[in-house]
């Protein structure tokens, strides 16, 4: 049977006594071991398999829970299109009423189809997610019945801890590095508080972020952001302060890389089995990345790919090839065979 998480990590979130789970079953995610370089183990996180494709499950069924346990009557969010898509579905096993509000033409279409399913009720504001979060945070001061569900949370952020934990359980131990995409900053910042509260100790932080959406690199706000990676699409982390934290507590560092090197990772990963969203593969390129400036220490490297490759079908076009090859019944071999030697050539 299907546990969730509140019921397999409940003595470490401190929440109340009677407080019922939301649940859609979330966590418990494949660590994959993808390759070894050298005397590094290379493992791939697939939160992807979370129930509405990416870790914002992980919060989500904390932050819902929690909501309709105080007597919330809806839910709201600014989104890139996975909180959204993730409120929205944990909203309506609860019961609530949800809001997503995301900055007109930036969120995949995948992401907001998912959250029209569910029933959220969709808003579109003019300009960026730095925007949509503002307008979010003043509605959800002003009525006492709608309970914020970003990652200004802080159940959000305890949710998302329960990752590391798992991690320390297949592991044994934690990695020596964990390498993540960074948007807004909170993930990162849940993952360095979950090492540090399950195994008293936490590996080295490498922030990835998008070349263009780059402000823990730059080491300011940037209030125009452009790159393929619209789920880490942000100038201005709202966990900007916990993220730097979690980098120089550890000796790790932010980097990031450019939207052809997203792109090529995300089809290295392709190429071994893993179709995940382009912010998901710039964590993995973003190893790449270090592992070409410095040499990786020995041990188990964790690379957190956050969500799902369908999520975003568009991005991948720019270079999978979806030629169709036509043929009939009686040529179908000949094709086949014309096909496979080309791919070989
Ligand atoms: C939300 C999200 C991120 C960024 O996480 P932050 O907590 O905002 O840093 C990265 N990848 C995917 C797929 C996401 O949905």
């Amino acid at each position: 049977m299907v546990k969730g998480l509140i019921d397999r990590y409940r003595d470490w979130l401190d929440l109340p006594r009677s407080l019922t789970p939301v649940t859609i079953g979330e966590g418990d995610t494949p660590l994959v071991r993808w390759d070894d370089w050298g005397k590094s183990r290379i493992w791939l996180k697939l939160e992807g398999t979370n129930p509405t494709g990416s870790f914002k499950d992980r919060g989500m069924t904390v932050a819902v829970s929690i909501a309709r346990h105080n007597g919330s009557r809806a839910v709201i969010c600014a989104s890139t299109g996975n909180t959204a898509a993730s409120s929205a579905a944990f909203a309506s096993r609860a019961g609530l009423a949800s809001v997503v509000v995301i900055p007109e033409g930036q969120v995949a279409l995948p992401k907001m189809v998912q959250s029209a399913v569910h029933g959220a009720h969709l808003i579109a504001v003019r300009g960026n997610f730095d925007q949509a979060l503002a307008a979010v945070r003043y509605a959800a001061q002003q009525e006492s019945w709608l309970t914020l569900v970003n990652s200004v949370n802080p159940w959000r952020i305890r949710g998302q801890e329960t990752s590391a934990y798992e991690i320390v359980d297949d592991l044994g131990a934690p990695p020596t590095l964990l390498v993540l995409p960074v948007g807004n900053a909170g993930n990162i910042s849940a993952y360095h508080k979950g090492f540090v509260r399950y195994a008293k100790q936490a590996p080295r932080f490498i922030g990835v972020q998008a070349q263009g959406a780059d402000p823990l690199v730059q080491g300011h706000w940037l209030d125009q952001v452009k790159t393929v990676a619209s789920a880490i699409r942000i100038g201005r982390p709202a966990s900007a302060d916990t993220a730097k934290a979690a980098v120089s507590e550890t000796q790790g560092r932010f980097l990031s890389i450019n939207d052809q090197e997203i792109l090529a990772a995300q089809k290295d990963l392709a190429h071994g089995g893993i179709f995940v969203e382009p912010a998901s593969a710039a964590a993995y390129g973003g190893l790449k990345k270090l592992s070409a400036e410095e040499e990786l220490p020995a041990g188990d490297i964790v690379v957190i790919l956050t969500g799902m490759g369908l999520k975003d079908t568009e991005t991948p076009q720019q270079w999978a090839n979806l030629t169709m090859t036509p043929t009939t019944s009686e040529h179908i071999v000949t094709t086949i065979s014309q096909l496979l030697n080309l791919a070989e050539a």
